[in-house]
């Protein structure tokens, strides 16, 4: 299985945060850094909502890179009382949510398929607040200029 380095730069605590935290120091091949270096990078580790502890985590090259870290994840994250949920930007017709559950296995989980727009302004359409984002593509998340990238350390 690759290794996977995850970003994260945030000042304040974020409890999803301690948790993925957890689990990367638990799992050894994967590592952090709180540098921001694209070439460096494989997924991005991106504070929001301080009081929310869903964790909107991306499917392609994410959770598909390790599937089983992800699902061990995911029950750690449950356990700590937080709610994880996948958020990609596929379409989400029927066979892109058939392969997501197919990857994720019996994990019963809530998916969220924003067909390309921005998932933060998707999911805050829908009301959900997100308190960290797991992403391998960071500028799906939000758009250019927000202060969300200077909270997280990303000139975007
Ligand atoms: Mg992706």
């Amino acid at each position: 299985m690759c290794e996977i380095t995850f970003y994260y730069h945030q000042q304040w605590p974020c409890l999803p945060y301690e948790v993925l935290d957890e689990c990367i120091r638990h799992h050894q091949e994967h590592s952090l850094t709180s540098e921001f270096n694209e070439f460096s990078i494989d997924v991005y580790a991106l504070g929001d909502d301080p009081e929310s502890r869903v964790v909107a985590i991306d499917f392609d090259n994410t959770i598909t890179a390790d599937p089983d870290f992800y699902t061990q994840l995911i029950n750690c994250l449950r356990k700590r009382g937080c709610k994880p949920v996948v958020c990609t930007i596929r379409e989400g017709d029927q066979e892109d949510m058939q392969k997501i559950c197919s990857v994720l296995k019996g994990t019963e989980i809530d998916i969220y398929t924003s067909n390309g727009q921005c998932k933060r302004d998707y999911l805050k359409q829908l009301g959900v607040k997100v308190g960290l984002w797991i992403d391998d593509f960071f500028p799906a998340i939000a758009n250019a200029g927000d202060t969300f990238w200077i909270r997280n350390g990303i000139n975007f």
